[in-house]
């Protein structure tokens, strides 16, 4: 169970109920701190937590027009968000960031999706490859930085501050970030390192990556980081898969290390700014359609936020596309608030996106331009299931499934004000319901 599963249950202790007493306050916050401590927050700060939504909800009155159910809800709401820290935003400006961390923390994953995020926000970036310790980094750095289109230097069986000094000569980028090694933990020789590098690169951003599976060990290792090279901030990567999200991300609060980000998933867009506000929301259950409509924004192809005159594969294909690049469904229907979607549910979709994606690269254009074609000829089926690998009863299945959308789109196009409202969402100003 995950910490918003574990939150969003103690709240139903309150919903509906007409008396908000001591004893349901009670049996609410046993369940929250349950939720807490398996998401390995801090003990201490569990039980500082509970005194205080106890003290607020057995004394506050709730104010005009909200009933006691929402002062509670709110109130849970507000100290979840204290205790999840502050976030801080990296500038856009001419600067070095200097990435650490230990090994598979994600540190070179990070800077190819925080090169791709300053990149789409009109900075050129350029990376260095400077850690020595993995000779698989190199070639991992350079792969991301042409997937992003960003500068890349590196040298292989080099010294790295060599390789430091060097990349900051010839790369003449907006923003330098640069990958160093990891260890398994931090030991003299890394620190030696990374000091070493600190001290030629200068950095403006020193940003520790650590992985959401460390839980509340995220603390001792922010400090023990902090206290050898220093620190700006920290981002807590693989939020996505993690139940300790929370205890990683308190236990950073208490060491006093700011937030920049917070890694998602594998892909180059798998990266938040870190809001304590929304990341609580979401785990309530409240949607986060700011989130939403970034992600939609920066996730279309050029063009792709017209409504297209005619609907063919091509067009869903492209559609196909960007729901992708968006990300896992899990992610996008958090964002939509629908929280409770059920794990099979999720994982049949993804399914889904990938049985249709195989069969649409299966088709020929002219199949694709209709797809009646496919319906009318048995052997069209056939060649395009043994193209794809899924099964004949798929290939149809997305066939019909296909003519369904069709036809829902063409209502749409008949429906002025509803695609307005589309295009104007898309676009990213809002709903106009
Ligand atoms: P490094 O050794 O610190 O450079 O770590 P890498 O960047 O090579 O990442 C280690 C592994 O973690 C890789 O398999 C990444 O795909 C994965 N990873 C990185 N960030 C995330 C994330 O936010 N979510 C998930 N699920 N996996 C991640
Ligand atoms: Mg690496």
């Amino acid at each position: 169970m995950d910490l918003g599963d574990g939150i969003r249950k103690a709240l139903t202790k309150i919903t509906g109920k007409a008396l908000i007493d001591e004893s349901v306050i009670k049996s609410m916050l046993k369940d929250i701190q349950r939720a807490l401590i398996l998401s390995d927050v801090n003990i201490e700060l569990v039980y500082k937590i509970s005194k205080e939504i106890e003290k607020r909800a057995l004394n506050e009155k709730p104010p005009i027009g909200r009933s006691m159910n929402e002062h509670v809800s709110a109130i849970v709401y507000e100290e979840l968000t204290k205790i999840m820290g502050e976030g801080r935003k990296i500038e856009l400006k001419k600067q070095t960031i200097m990435v650490l961390g230990l090994f598979g923390s994600g540190k070179t994953t990070q800077i190819g999706k925080i090169s791709n995020y300053l990149k789409k926000r009109g900075m050129s970036v350029g990376v260095i490859a400077a850690d020595m310790m993995r000779p698989a980094a190199y070639d991992q750095l350079e792969q991301l930085s042409k997937q992003v289109g960003c500068n890349f230097y590196g040298k292989r069986n080099a010294n790295s501050s060599d390789v430091v000094k060097e990349g900051l000569q010839r790369l003449k980028n907006d923003v330098i970030i640069i990958d160093t090694s990891g260890r398994d933990a931090l030991d003299d020789e890394l620190t030696t390192e990374l000091k070493s590098i600190e001290q030629i690169a200068k950095p403006d951003e020193k940003i520790l990556v650590m992985s959401a599976d460390i839980g509340q060990i995220a603390k001792q290792q922010a400090e023990e980081f902090n206290k050898s090279v220093g620190l700006t901030g920290v981002i807590i990567t693989k939020m996505d898969g993690s139940g300790k999200g929370g205890g990683a991300l308190t236990a950073c609060s208490v060491a006093g290390i700011k937030v920049v980000f917070i890694g998602v998933g594998e892909k180059l867009d798998d990266i938040e700014e870190f809001n304590p506000g929304k990341f609580v929301g979401r785990l309530l259950g409240v949607p986060d359609f700011e989130a939403l409509i970034e992600k939609v924004k920066t996730a279309m192809p050029e063009g792709a936020n017209e409504i297209p005159e005619e609907f063919d594969i091509d067009t869903f294909y492209k559609q196909l596309k960007a729901a992708r690049n968006m990300g896992p469904l899990k992610g996008l229907f958090e964002m939509m608030g629908m929280v409770n979607v059920p794990k099979d549910v999720v994982e049949q979709g993804e399914q889904k996106m990938d049985q249709y994606e195989a069969i649409i690269n299966s088709m020929t254009k002219a199949e694709r331009k209709n797809p009646d074609l496919v319906r009318k000829h048995p052997s069209r089926v056939t060649r395009i299931a043994n193209g794809s690998g899924i099964s004949p009863s798929t290939v149809k299945e997305f066939i019909t499934q296909f003519g369904k959308m069709k036809k829902m789109y063409e209502q749409l196009q008949k429906n002025k004000g509803m695609q307005k409202n589309l295009q104007r969402m898309l676009k990213g100003k809002g709903f106009g319901f």
